[in-house]
């Protein structure tokens, strides 16, 4: 696992410990990823199966049988899943440790508020890395009392989880990272003087789907929810760029630098195609598929 502190953002230790609390915790959770989703064969996973019923590949005690070969037998629904901790969080804390398979637990409860932690711990995952920003205040302040308000919530009962208005929760929450990362790539475009063009942002619809992206300046970019699906990004400089909610099926990064790319997530990095000589954010791992692809120089 990557230290998560650098010297351009260094983390205070609650700020650190947040982060951690974040990250998933497989052997705390009941299967609820394989378990509580949707899935379909054609988007990565290894059937059609609806909600609320378990993968042919989870055991008995919510183990993976397949685990070690997700990269290998290209299951990439279940490589790019990421619940930031929401796992661990409604298995030991909400539910106290009682499965879904026990007769006295409400299996149905229990899958609802897992679907609607893993997107609060996904908000609270946003603004923990906003905060590593240390933009000034008073955004710094609004960023640091809606991780509070956002950390108090996913601490409620599972029925009062079940009613609570997350969509307008989302909302507030968006704009805050929307101006937080308009302040964070504003001042890295002066660190690294490139032009910053606030007022021209990158249309949302724009879609890089398998583009040859090697000769385009996106360094402070505002790439958020682009489609960036098997597009060649081999050897970019990606400081500055804005990539939440981006695609990054298949995209080349090999020995590219997104060491200062803002919001990226680990499960981005695991379905993208990287090597030795991609620099990463010390909050994020190489993953160990990426040694292979190096080997294979595919
Ligand atoms: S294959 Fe494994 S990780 Fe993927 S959904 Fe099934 S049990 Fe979960």
């Amino acid at each position: 696992m990557a230290q998560i502190t650098d010297e351009t953002r260094p983390l205070d230790k609650s700020l650190h410990d947040k982060i951690e609390h974040l990250k998933p915790q497989c052997e705390k959770c009941f299967g609820l990823c394989c378990v509580a989703l949707y899935f379909s064969k054609q988007d990565g996973f290894p059937t059609d199966k609806s909600a609320g019923t378990p993968c042919p590949n989870l055991e008995a005690d919510f183990r993976c049988t397949i685990h070690e070969k997700l990269g290998a037998l290209g299951l990439k629904g279940c490589i790019a899943y990421e619940c930031f901790g929401a796992g661990q969080q409604v298995s030991q804390v909400t539910f106290a440790g009682q499965h879904w398979r026990l007769k006295s637990v409400s299996a149905d409860l229990m899958f609802a508020v897992f679907l609607i932690m893993q997107q609060l711990h996904e908000m609270c995952w946003y603004l923990s890395e906003a905060l590593s920003f240390q933009v000034a205040p008073p955004i710094c302040e609004d960023i640091r009392k809606a991780l509070y308000e956002t950390e108090r919530i996913t601490q409620l009962s599972p029925h009062a989880l079940r009613e609570f208005n997350l969509s307008a929760h989302r909302t507030k929450i968006k704009v805050l990272l929307r101006n937080t990362s308009k302040l964070v790539r504003s001042e890295i475009s002066r660190t690294n003087k490139v032009t910053f063009k606030a007022d021209k942002e990158r249309q949302v619809t724009e879609d890089f789907f398998g583009r040859d992206l090697r000769k385009k300046d996106l360094r402070c970019a505002d790439l958020r929810g682009a489609c960036l699906i098997a597009a060649n990004l081999e050897g970019v400089d990606l400081s500055g760029t804005d990539f939440i909610g981006a695609d990054f099926r298949d995209a080349n990064v090999r020995g590219a630098n997104l060491s200062q790319s803002i919001f990226l997530t680990q499960a981005q990095i695991n379905v993208a195609k990287g090597n030795s000589a991609t620099k990463l954010p010390l909050s994020l791992f190489r993953p160990k598929h990426w040694d292979a692809q190096d080997n294979t120089n595919e």
